[in-house]
């Protein structure tokens, strides 16, 4: 028996994107609308602020700034009620210092404390690892915090990660879930699913992060929800949370993606990519018996 006491919620703002990146786990893009409102991203802030455990929420998306307003007010309503707000961008709209100032000191002046920029060659911004310094630097001044985000490619020959540090990833190698499931490398070595019998990124008994998506609905990874929050009984469901007993965490728990494949009667043959890959795999088999726990909408393009 545990609880569920994530330190972090990835509050997914938008599925909206002026991109639709071959490595998204959200299928971002621009013809997806699923966007907070306004009133409904409120009552989340407030929700999720009762929570004891919680003290970040990141503002992600698709891509958030692409609702400023939206972003602002949630900014501004997260820091009133004491929880540390951040933003993670594609940053596209920063070119010069100047951009920096215009784009983000507004949030800053309603309290953003850190920002995480995805700043690597599946985005399409060079200036932004180019120019780290210049930007950490005017962050700094207005009291907020830089990250940067960059992934890469996976060697084709090189073994998937066995690395679990259940910390947000930031960096590494692209998993393949999500969209990037779709476009493996035709020279991506592939592995037995015995070989991928554990989750690589996540502290599966105790997470330390939950994303949530513009309808309520609180995922461990894209795609595998947890509870809807505007059902209500929040704070019970964390409490009383079971991680051995969920019927998608406590197979992955006993024996990755593979045990996962049999709790749900997924045949599985051939080679994947990495732990990820099996695992998206799986579930999307499983999406249209079991769209409560792996809705569709998260295992294709919309
Ligand atoms: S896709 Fe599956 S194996 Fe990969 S991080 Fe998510 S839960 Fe773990």
């Amino acid at each position: 028996m545990s609880t569920l006491r994530p330190s972090t919620i990835i509050i997914l703002l938008t599925r909206r994107c002026l991109y639709s990146c071959t490595h998204c786990n959200t299928f971002s893009s621009s013809s997806e609308t699923q966007t907070f409102s306004h009133i409904r991203l409120i009552r989340t802030l407030h929700y999720l602020s009762r929570i004891k455990s919680i003290r970040t929420v990141i503002f992600s998306g698709g891509e958030p700034f692409l609702h400023y307003p939206l972003l602002k007010s949630g900014v501004f309503e997260a820091a009133t009620l004491g929880l540390t707000p951040m933003v993670w961008t594609s940053g596209y709209f920063i070119q010069t210092r100047e951009d920096i100032i215009q784009s983000l000191r507004p949030l800053t002046d309603v309290g953003l404390k850190g920002c995480i920029l995805s700043a690597d060659l599946f985005h399409q911004n060079p200036w932004l690892s180019e120019n780290e310094e210049l930007i950490r630097t005017e962050l700094e001044a207005r009291g907020c915090e830089l990250f940067m985000s960059s992934f890469q490619m996976k060697e084709p020959a090189s073994p998937p990660t066995l690395a679990r540090s259940g910390d947000l990833l930031l960096r590494g190698t692209l998993p393949f879930m999500g969209r990037a499931a779709d476009h493996i490398p035709e020279d991506m070595s592939l592995w037995e699913p015995d070989d991928l019998d554990v989750c690589p990124h996540l502290n599966l008994s105790d997470p330390t992060y939950l994303y949530l998506d513009p309808g309520g609905n609180l995922h461990l990874c894209p795609g595998i929800i947890l509870h809807n929050i505007f059902m209500g009984h929040i704070r019970q469901y964390f409490r009383d949370f079971d991680s051995e007993k969920h019927p998608v965490i406590g197979p992955l728990l006993r024996g990755g993606p593979p045990q996962l494949a049999k709790a749900f009667n997924i045949p599985i043959s051939g080679g994947f990519a990495d732990q990820c890959h099996l695992c998206f795999h799986v579930r999307r088999q499983a999406a249209a018996v079991h769209p409560h726990l792996f809705p569709p909408s998260w295992y294709t393009e919309n």
